[in-house]
């Protein structure tokens, strides 16, 4: 038994990365039927992953959809609980002529490894299965108890794990959740995301008369639908940038002037953010906020399109009879998604103009969520973070939505820690996705010490 982790994980590093390619190379797409076998093959791997590394009752839990992949190991008495989440599931690699290397042949080139899957999720999965590995390897225990629950439907937003939780959460208590499933901020500034964006996304219908009309004939009297439709989403939101719904932002909950302190020293570049990301001319948006505050903290209303009227070659002198516009808000803490979706519908009534009706439709919302990042157990994990790289460690939100961390933190009352490992250039859900390896080899380190710490902590 070699005596400190370290030398363990330097000795299994081959042996290591050789597994992590073995996982990687099936092709777990959760969203292709014809894939079905491969992605509970990816569980059962998964399964028996976490029996080697020393855990127990590793299981399936089956139910409608791919199946739960859960493990424990409760023999540390007066400890924290801790669970760790991941899923087994990746994106369709298409294009598939845009990859350099094959997605499901795993490729090492310089320090990143090339796959579908090796960021988003199974890289980042893999590493605490080996920082529980190495613990049990070289001392023959964990620090605290664990628990695991990994889901193979994570990329097509698949209802098992809610489902689950909402049934057994009482059969799984636990004190803190450890999701490894985000990025750092930039290569060798590591981070935490502490909150998330949730988003209501609605179809607007318009409609004006029974159908087309030539404008020759009836232009200047009939309702046209697209005039409508362009009037409502420019009363929605004004040319600055102000959202224009009455109560909008009553309930948005600004962040701490700390949190706002750690992000204004992170190593942001607008002009690069603008020049390397963006790609367009300037930035938009609300006046009065820093583009982190604005992607972070603001709630956003956007238009993803508007259809109607004649789109086809040449020209057609038509008055449209009907537009539909496609339009999300993206949801800050404090929002409630039904609350915004009666706002949105009495601004609509507001904004409609004469001589069309309009009706709203909610294709779907989830809820914005939000760590505590004054907890305990999120000041250790910030503080362990900050050892193992170059710069300290920082909380940061992200502007998307993690669906998982409010069910979590929801079912179980527990914060849900969001270690980031992943870059932004890992090329998630795209062509050459990666896996900066240095960060797995870390991250290893990351968790393992972050769970030892947690031990000298009461439950
Ligand atoms: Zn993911």
């Amino acid at each position: 038994m070699p005596s400190t982790l370290a030398s363990h994980v330097e000795e299994n590093r081959q042996r290591t990365l050789e597994e992590l390619k073995a996982f990687l190379r099936i092709p777990s797409i959760s969203a292709q039927p014809e894939h079905d076998a491969d992605v509970r093959e990816a569980a059962e791997w998964l399964r028996s992953a976490l029996e080697r590394a020393g855990l127990e009752k590793a299981r399936l839990i089956e139910g409608e959809g791919h199946p739960l992949v859960a493990a424990e190991w409760l023999r540390a008495p007066g400890k924290p609980t801790v669970l760790f989440y991941g899923h087994y599931d990746v994106q369709p690699p298409d294009p598939l002529d845009e990859w350099l290397s094959a997605p499901f042949e795993p490729e090492l080139r310089g320090e990143n490894l090339y796959a579908r899957g090796a960021a988003d999720d199974k890289g980042p999965t893999f590493l605490w299965v080996k920082a529980i590995e190495a613990l049990m390897a070289t001392t023959g225990e964990l620090p605290v108890n664990v628990r695991v629950l990994c889901e193979g439907e994570e990329e097509t937003n698949g209802a098992h794990i809610g489902n689950w939780l909402e049934k057994h959460a009482a059969e799984i208590p636990s004190d803190a959740i450890v999701v490894c499933d985000t990025e750092m901020f930039a290569r060798d500034w590591p981070s935490i995301t502490v909150g998330l964006r949730g988003i209501v996304y609605v179809e607007i219908e318009v409609r004006g008369a029974r159908n087309d009309l030539h404008s020759g004939q009836y232009g200047g009297v009939a309702p046209n639908a697209v005039m409508a439709a362009a009037e409502i989403v420019t009363a929605l939101k004004d040319r600055d940038g102000r959202i224009r719904v009455n109560h909008f932002f009553d309930d948005v909950e600004a962040p701490s002037e700390e949190e706002l302190a750690q992000w204004a020293a992170l190593p942001f570049n607008e002009t690069e953010y603008l020049e390397n990301e963006v790609g367009s001319i300037a930035l938009t948006g609300e006046p009065g906020y820093s583009v982190l505050e604005r992607v972070w903290a603001r709630p956003t209303l956007e238009v993803h399109g508007i259809r109607g009227g004649y789109v086809g070659e040449g020209s057609k002198t038509v008055i449209p009879a009907k537009a539909t516009v496609k339009l999300s808000c993206r949801l800050v803490p404090g929002q409630i998604a039904g609350d915004i979706v009666r706002r949105l519908e009495e601004a609509l009534k507001l904004a409609t103009p004469a001589g069309v009706v309009t009706s709203l439709t909610v294709l779907g919302s989830a809820p914005a969520s939000l760590v505590d990042p004054s907890h305990p157990y999120l000041q250790l994990a910030l503080q362990t973070m900050s050892g193992h790289f170059p710069n300290p460690a920082s909380f940061i939100r992200c502007g998307g939505a993690i669906p998982i961390v409010g069910k979590f933190q929801s079912a179980l009352r527990a914060p849900c820690i969001l270690f980031g490992f992943g870059l932004p250039d890992d090329n998630l859900h795209a062509p050459n996705e990666k896996f900066y390896m240095p960060n797995f080899w870390r991250g290893i380190h990351v968790i393992a010490d972050y769970l030892r710490r947690l031990a000298d902590r009461p439950s």
